[in-house]
């Protein structure tokens, strides 16, 4: 049978015209009308037209999670959802012997640029309903870290895990409360909605991944949604070495190397016109998975803890209640167990990812813990879930693990 795969990408037939474009012009440079082109789709699909607030201020760098200020926000197409991270600690002037508050669940990518700054991650943990950062934690942690340092940390990074909002709300009135901006990990949560609000644009920067494997690609790319275009104007020339704009090269400020490509802009805007459809295959999926799941016991599925959650499903995982046994457990662990019982049946399934605060790169970075990271990675795993899996494929992954239970 098939190898069946986590989450493939999956072109709408569009990109080449695109891509075409660019040759037939010249366009074979960063920068270039996909680019451009690719920022409005984003910007379309993402924010509210402006027209309805128009007498709003620019905002400025301090904290300003209004809502209103939803329709200034600008969208900057970058190289990776890595260097939208670095260029968000960047532009809020995070340096050395800073300390930033970072998701301890989640994969390394949301911590990495701390140390690219020069400052050191602080890790919380999650909460149980949507495996994201703990609000409560968060709180503690950062008056904590005021009475450690004397000093406050001077962001917080909460994540979508696979692609589930995560408590927002509280997140941002915890932040406010202590003048802390908020940069959200959006990396997997294209199109998942809070409130009916879209994951990335609660926090004054949110960050968005193309790579290969998440919800629409570029092949490599991400952005960075910025609170308005003055912000948006300041990220971009970041983006591009910090050229200021005369005839010569003249720079006032550090410069990067990461502008996304008019190449891979133009598999983005291809890739727009069928994210409403990826979207919608990928909740079709969860739906499956969660009917044929209710009739095994001992595994749950990871699902939206209230209507407020609406996850785009990136990746649909599992946890095993604490009595449920797996075939060939010799002492590597459930997860494991299942995941080489799976791989055999030609299932590609993924562990949850480790905690930060377990890991060895980060081991001497300061974490607040409640146990609900270390517990999940103990006990769960995450499925396939990607535009070619359809219903016969949900039903070929639910019967190998019911199989594989003892
Ligand atoms: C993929 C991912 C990133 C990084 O995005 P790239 O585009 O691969 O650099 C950051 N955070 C999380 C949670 C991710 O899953």
């Amino acid at each position: 049978m098939d190898r069946i795969l986590l989450c493939l990408c999956h072109m709408s037939g569009k990109e080449m015209d695109f891509i075409n474009e660019a040759f037939k012009d010249n366009w074979v440079v960063p920068l270039g009308p996909n680019v451009i082109g690719f920022e409005k789709d984003l910007e379309h699909f993402f924010i509210p037209s402006s027209h309805t607030h128009p007498s709003l201020q620019a905002s400025d760098l301090k904290i300003s999670h209004s809502p209103e200020l939803l329709a200034q926000k600008k969208i900057v197409a970058l190289s990776a959802g890595t260097a939208a991270i670095h260029l968000a600690l960047v532009a809020l002037g995070v340096g050395h012997s800073d300390e930033v508050i970072v998701q301890s669940f989640t994969f390394s990518a949301s911590a990495n640029p701390v140390t690219y700054v020069g400052a050191t991650p602080v890790f919380v943990d999650s909460e149980p309903d949507t495996w994201n950062m703990d609000p409560v934690l968060l709180d503690r942690a950062i008056a904590d870290r005021i009475e450690k340092t004397g000093k406050k940390p001077k962001a917080i990074i909460p994540v979508y895990l696979y692609g589930m909002p995560a408590k927002i709300s509280e997140i941002l009135e915890v932040a406010a409360r202590w003048e802390i901006p908020v940069i959200e990990d959006s990396a997997e949560a294209f199109g998942s909605k809070y409130k009916g609000q879209f994951c990335g644009t609660f926090g004054i920067f949110g960050i968005m991944s193309f790579n290969g494997n998440k919800m629409i690609t570029t092949s490599g790319g991400g952005a960075l949604v910025c609170p308005d275009e003055e912000i948006a104007r300041l990220v971009t020339c970041y983006a591009t070495q910090s050229r200021e704009p005369v005839p010569w090269y003249e720079h006032e400020r550090v410069g990067f190397n990461y502008r996304l490509s008019n190449i891979s802009a133009g598999i983005g805007r291809g890739q727009m016109t069928i994210a409403e459809e990826h979207l919608a295959h990928h909740r079709n999926v969860q739906q499956q998975y969660r009917e044929l799941f209710a009739a095994i016991p001992g595994i749950e599925l990871h699902d939206n803890p209230s209507p407020d959650f609406d996850s785009n499903f990136w990746l649909c995982a599992i946890t095993f209640t604490p009595d449920l046994k797996i075939k060939g457990d010799d002492g590597c662990g459930r997860p494991e167990a299942l995941r080489r019982a799976l791989d055999k049946e030609n299932i590609e399934t993924r562990h949850l990812w480790k905690p930060m605060h377990l890991q060895p790169f980060f081991r001497n970075c300061p974490a607040y813990v409640n146990g609900v990271s270390e517990d999940l990675f103990s006990r769960g795993l995450c499925l396939p879930a990607g535009p070619y899996v359809g219903p016969d494929e949900v039903k070929r992954i639910v019967n190998a693990i019911s199989s594989a239970r003892l």
